[in-house]
């Protein structure tokens, strides 16, 4: 009966955004992909996604999101850089994503090309109806 264990261990821990670490999450609020988390530096709590997160950590301006007072500018800057891998890590992975209207044809768009593809200029088949 010892269940308490992290249970988002299994997940890659690759695709996780880094800033995570530094929140303490609360629980899930359903609907979305909020949640309710804590900061660990303020105390503070507050509800939503990975950009709020961000945005407290980061003391991004503009955003309706509370600065953390308590971050200091090297902690800032450390979350900065693992920020800013995270990021092209994940522009690498990801293909951009590209608005289709058709919901119903999901492919695999993580088939091939991951091996060789400096610049995979993949825009082809622009569906004209
Ligand atoms: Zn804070």
């Amino acid at each position: 009966m010892s269940t308490d264990s992290v249970e988002e261990d299994s997940n890659s821990n690759n695709s996780r955004p880094p800033l995570w670490k530094f929140v303490t999450v609360e629980g899930k609020i359903s609907g979305g992909g909020n949640v309710r988390f804590t900061c660990n530096y303020c105390n503070k709590s507050f509800t939503g996604s990975y950009f709020r997160v961000k945005s407290h950590l980061l003391k991004i301006g503009g955003t309706g999101v509370a600065k953390c007072l308590k971050v200091s500018s090297n902690d800032l800057v450390m979350m900065q850089r693992e920020q800013g891998e995270f990021e092209t890590r994940a522009a690498k992975v990801l293909p951009k994503q590209v608005p289709l209207l058709t919901s119903n044809s999901r492919t695999n768009s993580f088939s091939s090309s991951a091996s060789t593809g400096p610049s995979m200029g993949t825009r082809l088949m622009i569906i004209s109806h």
